[in-house]
This record gives structure tokens, sequence and C-alpha cells, in this order.
């Protein structure tokens, strides 16, 4: 089979406006980033249309060393809907460079289902993630500035909030101190995060409007003063400035798939350090154009799909109609603890210990009151046997399942996952959302409802840190705002090498950020890093140009 950027370069793109004049698209809100990418301009979004269209949410059991596929399987039910008639339209999330050069490789699905044209999606695209860099470091220079020029006035932090933040893995930036030398401003201790966990990814993810982000940025905080009080962005009076540089980062982008149907990539944040699900606008448009729209959060669903309904859906009035679970036989082996050399060859034995990592993610789906769909992700080495067994398991759990092979053979590979779905949709769609917390939870409370009944922790400690941020947010009177929990994506716990079923450990709380723009509380649980590192062979070794075209992006 050809790789995932010859498939790409092999597909006959359709000019983008021909797409958006399909979706019904106004065309004096198409903007063209050349023949094959637009962005369309949102004003405000308009909540009413959110009422009689489907959302439907992609999600997956834990990730491991052989992949999920929840990006290829959302493209692919978005293909296959399109193929028995249905007007389906996609909302993904923009690639980061990080995982792309890094140990991932690229996001924007696989084989016959990706979303195009890929190497731009995967590279600079149209500039969003650029311009919410720039946003989060001119915040970072203008507050380095601002502590510089007033400190003769006697203005002083006791506790600056903002660090710097780069689109690039690299772990030697962690921990820095700023301001060395004479002439070089104020010396300091900070550090960079990676742009997809950044206040502003989030920021740009849930704003509805541009007054709504105005509004946002203007309420970052970004220090506390020596006596007491909140410093925020609207006390430098940069807003407006902010702003100005992520106007046009704010407008959805429109693509294509490898079928030339619609998809709307807008804004990414991670789902094991951030809140992992595209931006509001971007779902909007797609509820908009879309009779259904599919959308994917990330990493496994105690982490993507947790956050999309306790965060997303409670700030932005969504309620899904079916969820949909992403499962391989590769990573329900690896979860029964087949060795990764072993997990290609056939083993019902092994698939079937890893029953309790799928059962677990589908209850918890459930406790939201979502109606699950299981969509198989069919490798090329799976067996009829072992599928035909995983099917009678999650039908007794009360799952449709699908056998979805559109990484192979692109939409019609998807057709019977689709039919699934709609039929499910008609006959019994979700009840309505049932949140794990209430807004008016303390802040421990919320962590302890999450990791309780969700990762199946027996503890919830705090640092002192920790402590003293909850005790900063009550003061702040900001404790209804939703947790967004930063932990491994390997394992409900916070231990990354813990596979295998755990209950009753402790969940530990190192540090609490507080995102007033974003209005949500960043709970940092166990050792998991905020900016990543590369692995000892990067995908970068493997990304090339050869006579002017890119190759080796996967
Ligand atoms: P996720 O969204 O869950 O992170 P992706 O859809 O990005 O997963 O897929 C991860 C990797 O696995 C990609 O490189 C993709 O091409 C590959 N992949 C996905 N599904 C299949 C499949 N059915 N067969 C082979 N490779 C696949
Ligand atoms: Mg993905």
């Amino acid at each position: 089979m050809l790789t995932d950027i010859e498939i790409a370069k092999s597909v006959k793109l359709r000019p983008i406006n021909d797409i958006a004049d399909e979706l019904g698209i106004n065309e004096n809100l198409v903007e063209n980033y050349g023949r094959y990418i637009a962005k369309i301009s949102t004003n405000i979004i308009d909540k009413k249309k959110f009422k009689n269209h489907h959302l439907i949410l992609v999600t997956a059991i834990s990730p491991t060393k052989a992949g999920n596929g929840k990006t290829t399987v959302s493209v692919g039910l978005a293909l296959g809907m399109h193929k028995i008639g249905k007007k389906a339209v996609l909302a993904l999330r923009e690639p980061s460079l990080g995982p792309c050069f890094g140990m991932k490789g690229g996001a924007a699905g696989g084989g016959y289902a990706q979303v195009l044209p890929m190497d731009k999606i995967n590279l600079h695209f149209t500039g969003d993630f650029h311009a919410i860099t720039a946003a989060n470091n001119m915040i970072a220079a203008l507050l380095d500035n601002y502590r510089f020029q007033h400190e003769a006035e006697g203005f002083k932090l006791k506790k600056i909030l903002w660090r710097r933040v780069m689109d690039i893995n690299d772990r030697g930036l962690r921990q820095i101190i700023t301001g060395l030398g004479e002439k070089n401003g104020i010396e300091t201790q900070t550090g960079f995060d990676i742009t997809p966990a950044s206040e502003i990814m989030a920021i740009m993810c849930f704003a509805t409007s541009l007054d709504d982000l105005r509004r946002r940025i203007d309420n970052i905080l970004l220090g506390i003063t020596e006596d007491d009080k909140p410093f925020r962005v609207k006390d430098m009076g940069v807003g407006g400035s902010i702003v100005a540089l992520l106007l046009d980062a704010l407008s959805p982008n429109l693509v294509q798939t490898t079928e030339g149907t619609p998809a709307f990539v807008h804004c990414g944040p991670f789902a094991n350090i951030a809140h992992g699900c595209n931006s509001v606008m971007a779902t909007a448009a797609a509820l908009e154009y879309g009779d259904y729209a599919i959308t994917e959060a990330g990493f496994g669903a105690d982490l993507g799909a947790e956050k999309f309904f306790n965060i997303k859906c409670r700030k932005a009035g969504l309620q899904p109609a079916l969820t949909v679970v992403v499962v391989t036989l590769q990573a329900l082996k690896m979860h029964g603890g087949v060795a990764l050399e072993d997990i290609k060859k056939p083993n019902i034995q092994g698939m079937e210990n890893g029953y309790w990592n799928l059962d677990k993610h589908v209850r918890n789906m459930q406790s939201f009151g979502q109606t699950v769909v299981i969509a198989f992700n069919k490798f090329a080495t799976d067996t009829d046997e072992e599928i035909e067994v995983l099917r009678k398991h999650c039908e007794e759990m009360g799952c449709g399942f699908a056998v979805n092979s559109a990484f192979a053979e692109g939409g019609k590979g998807a057709m019977k996952l689709a039919e699934l779905v709609v039929k499910t949709i008609d006959e019994r769609p979700s009840a309505p959302l049932q949140l794990t917390y209430n807004d008016d939870e303390p802040v421990l409370q919320k962590i302890e409802d999450v990791a309780f009944r969700l990762y199946g922790a027996g503890s919830v400690t705090l640092s002192k840190s920790a402590q003293a941020m909850i005790e900063e947010i009550k003061k702040l009177g900001v404790g209804h705002f939703p947790i967004c929990i930063a932990k491994t994506q390997y394992s409900f716990s916070t231990d990354a090498k813990a596979y295998g079923p755990t209950e009753g450990f402790e969940l530990h709380v190192r540090d609490i950020t507080l995102n007033m723009g974003a209005e949500m509380i960043v709970v940092i649980a166990g050792p998991i890093m905020r900016m990543p590192g590369l692995p000892k062979s990067p995908q970068a070794e493997r990304i090339d140009v050869v006579s002017g075209e890119i190759t080796g992006l996967s």
C-alpha cells in the first residue's frame, strides 16, 4: 500500500470554493488561502442552530504504541456518511509540529481517510499556530517590559503566572532564566510550554465572537502583585493588540477529505496537557453547514472525551447525539499484556485480556448519558474470527459495533459504520448530557469526582503549591470554572507505566494553573510535562524534500 503522503499526492483536489459552495456558504464569507484552503469568516455563533443537527464525538480506548486511529476513523466515518447520502461535515484539530516531527507523526488521518492537503495542514497551514504562539509570547515580552519599566515606581509581582510557548518539542526550554546580564530586564525564572498547551490556544477554542475573544484576552491573569492584587492583560492596556494578532486565526479553516468532502480544521490543544478538542467555532460551523457534525477528542476517552463533555459541551451548550469509541485489536492486545512484537499475531485470549480498558471507557461514556457505538479500526493483520468475538462482547455491553476499513478502502470501507451511526441516532440518541460535576462544587471535589468516578482513583492529594492556588482561586471568586486535568494518556492513573487495570491509586496534584481567560482550572496530575521532549529517533529523521516534494510525512 502507498504511504499517507503518496496517497495524499495522488488525489486530484477540488477547488475549495466548490466545496464551500456545495455547503451553502455565502461566497462573501470565504477567504482563500490558495486554491485548496479557505478561512470561513464567522461573526457570532448561533446556538439555535445546534439543535436540529447531530453532533457525533469520536474517541477511543487508551492509546498504546500500536496507535488507535481516531482521526482516520473520524474522516472515514464522514466519507462513509457521504457514500450513503448523508451530509456530514468534519470538525478536527490542527496538527502541531511537536508530534509531527517527534514521536507520532502527522495528524491529518491516514491511508484513504485523510484531510488534504495533508502536507500543508501538518506544517504551517494558515498560520494559526504561529499567530497563537506570537500572541502568547507578545504578552510575555510586554509583561517583562512592564515589570522593567515600572519597577522604579514600586511595581512588583510576587507571583508570575505567564510562560512562553513554542510549537516544537524542546525539553531544554522547560525551565530557563531570562534577563541574564546587564540591561536585559529583570532576571526571572520561567520556561516554555508547547503551543497546544497554551491558554491562548484554549481561548481561541472557546471564543464565540470577536468581542468574546477580547474579553477573554483582557481577563488573562498574568501574576499576583506584592499587595495581593491580580494583574491581568487589561492592566497593561494591550488586549486590543493581542486580538489584532489573532484576528485571522479566529476563523475556522475549510479543507477537503480524500474524497472531496468538507472538513473544518481549527485550533489544536492536546488532550493530555490541555482540553483536547478543536474550536467551538469549527464545531459550530460543522453543525451549521452539515446535518451531521463529526468531531474528534484527543487520546483516550478518559482525557479527550471527558474534557469534551465537562468543559467544551458545558461551556458551548453542545448536546452530542452519539459517541463513537474507536478500538483496534492491536491496542486491545497490548492492554491485555501481549508484547509489542506479538500483537499482529492472532490471539483471542490476549484480546479478551484487554477488554477491561474498552469496558471502562464505555462505562464512562455511558455515565454521561451517551449512546455508544464501537468503531473497529481494521488493520491488515486482523482476523475475522477475532473480530466476531469482539463484536459479540460489544453487543453484550449494549453497544453497536461496526468494522471500519476506510484506511485501506476509503468511504466504501466505512459505509456499514455510517449506516449504524445513522440508525442508532434515529432509534436511540444519547440522553441529555449528564456532567460529572457541578459548577458550584469546590475545586477539590471536582477533581475527586473525575478521579474517583472516571479514572478509578482511591485518593486525591495536593502539593503545597496546588493548595495555595486553590486558595487563590477562591479569593478571585472563580471556583465555578471547570477543571482540565493534565495527566498521562497511557494509564487511567498518573503513572505512564501503570499498564493494565489500575484501581484505588493515589492521584497527586503537582500544580494548578488558573486560566482566567479560557475560564478553566488546569490541574497538573503526576509527572506530566507541558513541554514534551523528542524521542531517540524522531520522525524528523524520515521527513525530506525530494524534487521539490515533501516525503516521509505520515
Ligand atoms: P489518532 O487520531 O487516534 O491519534 P490517527 O488517526 O492519527 O490516530 O492514526 C495514527 C496512525 O495510525 C497514523 O499514522 C495512521 O496512518 C495509522 N493508522 C490508522 N488507522 C490505520 C489502519 N487501519 N491501518 C494502518 N494504519 C493505520
Ligand atoms: Mg488524532
